[in-house]
């Protein structure tokens, strides 16, 4: 198993005008805070974009992942 720390650059998808993570790349139809991608406009990773752009209920979820216990 590849420990999650190692993933530190997601992908994230531009939907609309909000970058969303999303954890199983570009095929990805969910974003990580459960909105439905439905206008994807472009993909790219989470540094390149910068954390302050990205929606905060994914970085959220990626900050702390559902069953994770809390650091
Ligand atoms: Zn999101």
């Amino acid at each position: 198993m590849t420990p999650r720390a190692v993933e530190q650059n997601p992908v994230v998808m531009l939907n609309a005008s909000v970058w969303h993570i999303v954890e199983s790349g570009r095929a990805s139809d969910v974003a990580l805070c459960g909105l439905p991608l439905r206008e994807r406009r472009a993909h790219s990773r989470l540094r390149t974009v910068g954390r302050e752009n990205v929606c905060p209920a994914c970085l959220r979820g990626y900050d702390q992942p559902p069953g994770s216990p809390p650091s």
